[in-house]
């Protein structure tokens, strides 16, 4: 059972793609634990989709479903976290392969790919993709297999424009992935722009709630190599997400395009009174028509910029983090997209990868805007 092809995000969203538990009739998928699936006396599948749970499962069926369709994919696959999803993306290359990956993203992709690359002998070119001149002269320069870029770009907020990034790569022989987390496919979907698999850590704004682990790929060209090695890694190495996990997810998603439209109102607010105020002195975020990366942003993404931003205060590490001690609403905790606003000093959890001493991220929720400034008003003093 599923809805129409031509429905908005989020009327998808909100039916979970026109699942109807049937025989019971329910509006929500029930949750199946099994591992393990019956024959039957001929000695065949009760159910032909389901041998064994590592890699048979309704639930996950169905919310890969939802998120293919969000994201106008062909194929969607779940992952227990988004660094699994990305592992899986990157263990398809052979050993002595080149990758041209952006420099400045989440850093537990760049720390986990830097390790990786040196055990595989991969030769690993970090450069700063938003540089669209510097990103074509490292595709021709170094014809990688695989293109991975973070746009919008954590904690920098940097744009990637993805067309052009999608034909740097495909000129030189090579693939495009697009880690698209701190956009949700709500709010940007790259394989329309030439990408050839998009990525998100669903623990962010996919799931919105803070409290389930999940990563996503996804493709238009599912008969693709990349894909059918993916899909068999999956599988045989068994990076699988677990039903009740999968159930969590497609409970949150159900709110996602409501909750992103929210979040995008809110942090454009903050992120136009920040940059107002005195004792600020930066605001990276792709909203703000003074961001260098407004308008590639504005040209590839739709309905808004997302939840997160960053913002540089007056001084150094003492006074972000005297700025980030009063705030009484938005909670000092890492990650974003949850429905409850976050602030993070990247310095402290990043000492030696450049990050500004005065910079705070921030993940706006979806709190009142007015009491999320009233709160910022009184830390910034
Ligand atoms: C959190 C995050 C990841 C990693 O995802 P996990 O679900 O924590 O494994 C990758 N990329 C970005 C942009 C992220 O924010």
């Amino acid at each position: 059972m599923s809805l129409p092809n031509d429905l908005k995000a989020s009327t998808i969203a909100a039916q979970a793609g026109g699942v109807i538990d049937m025989p019971s009739g329910g509006v929500v998928p029930p949750v199946q634990p099994s591992t393990t699936f019956v024959r039957d006396e001929d000695y065949a599948l009760v159910n032909p989709d389901n041998i064994y749970s590592r890699d048979n499962s309704d639930i996950v069926r169905i919310t890969e479903n939802v998120l293919a369709r969000l994201e106008n994919a062909e194929e969607a696959l779940l992952f227990p976290s988004g660094m699994a999803a990305i592992a899986a993306l990157f263990r398809t290359l052979p050993n002595g392969a080149t990758v041209v990956v952006q420099s400045g993203i989440y850093w537990g992709t760049t720390k986990w790919l830097r390790d990786f690359s040196a055990r595989r002998q991969i030769t690993l070119h970090e450069v700063d993709a938003s540089d669209a001149p510097a990103l074509e002269q490292a595709c021709a320069t170094h014809t990688p297999a695989l293109v991975f870029i973070e746009t919008p770009s954590n904690p920098w907020l940097k744009s990637v424009d993805i067309a052009h990034a999608a034909e740097c790569a495909h000129k030189a022989g090579g693939l495009l992935a697009v880690d698209s987390t701190a956009a949700t496919p709500v709010l940007q979907r790259p394989l329309g722009h030439g990408a050839d698999i998009v990525m998100h850590s669903a623990t962010k704004g996919i799931n919105g709630h803070s409290d389930v682990l999940a990563g996503v790929l996804a493709t238009a060209a599912p008969a693709a190599k990349v894909w059918t090695d993916i899909k068999a890694d999956r599988h045989d190495a068994g990076a699988v997400i677990g039903p009740f996990e999968a159930w969590l997810l497609l409970r949150g998603m159900r709110t996602l395009p409501l909750r992103v439209e929210r979040m995008s109102v809110n942090a454009l607010k903050i992120a136009s009174w920040l940059k107002a105020h005195p004792k600020v002195t930066d605001v990276f975020y792709p909203g703000l028509a003074s961001h260098p990366g407004h308008k590639v942003a504005a040209r590839q993404m739709q309905g808004g910029y997302g939840c997160l931003f960053s913002f540089l205060v007056q001084g150094g590490a003492p006074e972000a983090l005297a700025v980030v001690g009063k705030l009484k609403l938005f909670h000092r905790a890492t990650s974003l997209g949850g429905v409850e606003s976050l602030v993070e000093h990247r310095h402290t959890i990043e000492p030696h990868t450049g990050i500004p001493e005065s910079l705070i991220r921030v993940s706006v929720g979806i709190e009142d805007a007015d009491d999320l400034i009233a709160d910022l008003s009184q830390a910034l003093g």
